[in-house]
């Protein structure tokens, strides 16, 4: 039957039989995370016996799962530093980005028009921003990602009415100033829009302490399950927002539909989760990835940092590989590690990817570009057999390549 569905240019069809990788393989935990088995767990009673529906407060099941949806809420306030009726679950962050961008833009009453972004940023949030009918600024970034605060500080006009930037960049994992640029936004008179989608497996997020008014959130970058993420509205800034959905009035009117309970049930316990860590994850995150990247250059010499080596996510690694194209590197290793050229939203476009280019990469250099994400599951051991198979895999190509 055919279904219009078509497999994209350069990738080839996977039958996932075979030896198959396990958990500890896994190296691509920017696109998503495994879900934290104590995540599943809390998840389960609400697909099996308690699977009411929340909006139901008639019956005691709607109740059990109003109660279930509303101590998760609670959890994902906690997590970062927000009180519970602040959030509004949506379904990724995806989502939440479009819900800032286009409802701030349909919601605002007076003359801003312009919308500032950085070069950067997630494809939620430029085409969210281009389909919101402002005009939209892009802020460049430096060679490491990071926002050029003099070039914000210039597009900073009285016509800008939403400035939004990511924390932390999916691909290369930069994470920017949010304090000055929110203070800065805000001065000028403008709405401040995180996309916090990568950084709650990378930092403590403390939002009432940040100049931001609107933060995506999403679980599954997190250990929890995909399809769930929410948006953080700073109070007294309701007012600013028009809905996207219309239906019923779930989520104070502001987001119709049913809540998926297991979702946000899960949802909440990744987060309680990360605050009862209390960061003590990043440390070790870090140190490992600091020592995966020693092993490669140590077999792999000529294999070169992308990005800041300070202001990053604990968890990512983009290396530029001595090699023609970093897609024959990957391929080599499918049965040995799972990782990616960058982020999964572009997998399959033959563009390179914006953000390589935006920190002044040429093409050919970001051709050669691979991103490796560790986190939560990854051992020391995976490490060493992934530096030894991405050595291998690199000697091969650029063998093959000469
Ligand atoms: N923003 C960033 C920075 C992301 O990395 C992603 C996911 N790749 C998204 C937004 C979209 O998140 P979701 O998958 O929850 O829609």
């Amino acid at each position: 039957m055919a279904t219009g569905w078509r497999v994209p240019p350069g990738s080839t069809k996977v039958t996932l039989s075979g030896p198959g990788l396990n958990r500890d393989q896994y190296f691509d935990y920017q696109s998503t995370t495994p879900v934290d088995p104590r995540v599943l767990d809390a998840m389960l009673p609400y697909l099996r016996e308690d699977f009411g529906n929340a909006h139901s407060g008639e019956n005691l099941f709607g109740r059990r799962a109003r109660e279930a949806v509303e101590l998760a809420r609670e959890q994902i306030g906690r997590c970062v530093g927000s009180d519970a009726e602040d959030i509004v679950f949506v379904s990724g962050a995806t989502e939440a980005n479009n819900l800032a961008i286009l409802g701030t833009s349909r919601g605002h009453t007076g003359t801003r028009d312009t919308v500032v972004v950085s070069t950067i940023e997630h494809s939620s949030v430029l085409e969210a921003a281009r389909a919101s009918g402002c005009r939209v600024v892009s802020i460049a970034v430096d060679c490491n990602g990071l926002v050029n605060i003099e070039a914000l500080q210039e597009a900073l006009t009285d016509r800008v009415l939403l400035v939004s930037v990511g924390v932390v960049n999916n691909e290369i994992g930069a994470i920017q100033d949010i304090a000055t640029i929110g203070r800065l936004a805000h001065a000028a008179g403008a709405l401040v829009h995180i996309d916090a989608a990568q950084a709650l497996a990378a930092m403590r997020l403390q939002l009432t302490d940040l100049p931001v008014d609107f933060v995506s959130l999403s679980a599954h970058k997190a250990y929890g399950p995909k399809g769930i993420g929410a948006l953080y509205i700073a109070p007294g800034c309701r007012p600013y927002l028009s809905r996207l959905l219309h239906g019923g009035g779930q989520e104070r009117g502001l987001r119709a539909g049913t809540l998926p309970t297991a979702l946000c049930v899960g949802f909440g316990a990744a987060c309680e989760i990360l605050t009862r860590l209390n960061g003590e994850e990043f440390r070790s995150v870090a140190a490992l990835r600091n020592s995966l990247l020693q092993a490669i250059t140590r077999l792999a010499p000529r294999v070169e940092l992308v990005g800041s080596t300070t202001h990053r996510h604990p968890g990512n690694l983009s290396i530029c590989l001595p090699v023609e194209d970093a897609r024959d590197v990957i391929e080599r290793l499918q049965w040995e590690i799972a990782c990616s050229t960058g982020s999964a939203c572009q997998s399959g476009s033959e563009l390179p990817s914006h953000v390589l280019s935006a920190i002044g990469m040429s093409t050919t250099d970001a051709r050669r570009v691979i991103r490796l994400g560790i986190g939560r599951f990854t051992t020391a051991a995976a490490c060493n057999h992934a530096a030894a198979a991405i050595a291998a895999a690199v000697a091969e190509v650029s063998g093959s390549n000469s």
